[in-house]
């Protein structure tokens, strides 16, 4: 099988199964008990965490580890927002994992404002600034989109809602960015960054909340106190030690050879093939989002499947529903978005594989 569904999420890199397994089969010891066993377990899930957070760009104390970021997200909008009178802006292209969370708030009452896309997929950043006052509590920013790829300019659009609400608080959902992108958390400015370990080869079930050093955020989830009392329940050890070897490996990946081939799968299908791509302005070098010319995506789908090569429509996540949010959002005709693939790569994408399956979901187009 070709994978070409990396967005959904990616097989686990042997480095991370071993680690995992060292973690269930040799140091599989409760991290928070006091006996020597468990005091080195503890100092292994220091040491991923301090792994992941240098491979980000983030102080360790800054990454609290949860179940993914459908969580994290949901704990920023639970748990993150101080102003509780102030309103929140987040943009159309947010995963569901925080379009959801926004939508759950503004039925109980919460002024939740929606800035718009624009045709490449990135967020209409006037607009959004727009809707920004002294009253906003909180701004949601997704970095890359899942749906396009398209790079949202996090960094600028965090600098300017602060010169115009210094108070508001800032999310970026970073996803289908962490070591892809290489952009340090850091270096961005926000108060809260989400990231999932699936999307970088470790295993479903493991992400992290950076919480900006000094701000203070109540836990979502209580119970015994761990994570210094953010998050409780028994770290996940295995899938942390996992998600560090996972980050260690990709990191050393050369990322420049991925854009380089999405270019190339892009020029083929556009130029040579009759297929249109969708969003098209500065994109992720992982995610291709195009509009087949005749057959509907989830026919693609399958006659493509049966032939070897798995491709995705949308987010899995919202990949059974009907339509598209996002690409309604950027202006993509209910029609197309039926026809609408999305092609995603890896670091273990070759090129050989990835052209072949370019040639195989156009031909079976014809
Ligand atoms: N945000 C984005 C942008 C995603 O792509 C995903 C995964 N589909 C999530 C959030 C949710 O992550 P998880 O699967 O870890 O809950």
């Amino acid at each position: 099988m070709i994978y070409l569904d990396n967005a959904a999420t990616t097989k686990v890199f042997n480095s991370a199964v071993k680690a995992a397994e060292a973690a269930m089969l040799t140091n599989y010891f409760n991290p928070n008990a006091t006996y020597k066993s468990a005091v080195r377990a503890n100092n292994e899930l220091e040491r991923a965490r301090n792994t992941i957070a240098a491979a980000v760009g983030a102080n360790s104390d800054e990454l609290i580890f949860t179940s993914g970021a459908t969580e994290a997200n949901n704990w920023v909008f639970n748990c993150g927002i101080k102003n509780h009178k102030g309103n929140i802006v987040i943009t159309a292209g947010e995963h569901s994992s925080v379009y959801e969370a926004a939508i759950l708030l503004k039925s109980r009452g919460k002024d939740v404002r929606i800035a718009p896309l624009k045709f490449d997929g990135a967020v209409n950043t006037e607009a959004l600034l727009q809707l920004v006052d002294e009253n906003t509590a909180l701004v949601s920013v997704i970095h890359v989109s899942n749906e396009t790829g398209a790079v949202n300019p996090v960094k600028q659009i965090a600098a300017a809602v602060r010169s115009k609400s210094p108070n508001a608080l800032i999310h970026s959902d970073g996803v289908q960015a962490i070591i892809k992108l290489g952009v340090p958390i850091n270096a961005l400015g926000v108060d809260y960054y989400t990231a999932s370990a699936h999307k970088i080869g470790a295993p479903k079930g493991i992400g992290f909340l950076y919480i900006r050093r000094g701000l203070n955020i109540s836990p979502f989830i209580v119970g015994g106190g761990q994570e210094r009392g953010l998050r409780s329940g028994t770290q996940n050890t295995p899938y942390i030690a996992a998600f560090a070897a996972a980050v260690q490996e990709c990191a050393d990946y050369d990322h420049n050879r991925i854009s380089t081939l999405r270019d190339e799968l892009r020029d083929y299908l556009t130029n040579e093939r009759g297929f249109t791509e969708i969003g098209g302005g500065k994109n992720s070098g992982y995610i291709l989002c195009l509009c087949a010319p005749n057959r509907k995506a989830e026919i693609l789908q399958n006659i493509v499947h049966d032939k070897g090569v798995i491709i995705g429509k949308g987010a899995a996540c919202s990949g059974s529903k009907r339509g598209n949010r996002v690409l309604s959002a950027i202006g993509v005709k209910s029609d197309e978005i039926e026809r609408c693939i999305r092609l995603s790569l890896f670091v273990d994408t070759t090129r050989d594989d990835a052209l072949t399956a370019a040639k195989i979901i156009a031909d079976a187009c014809n």
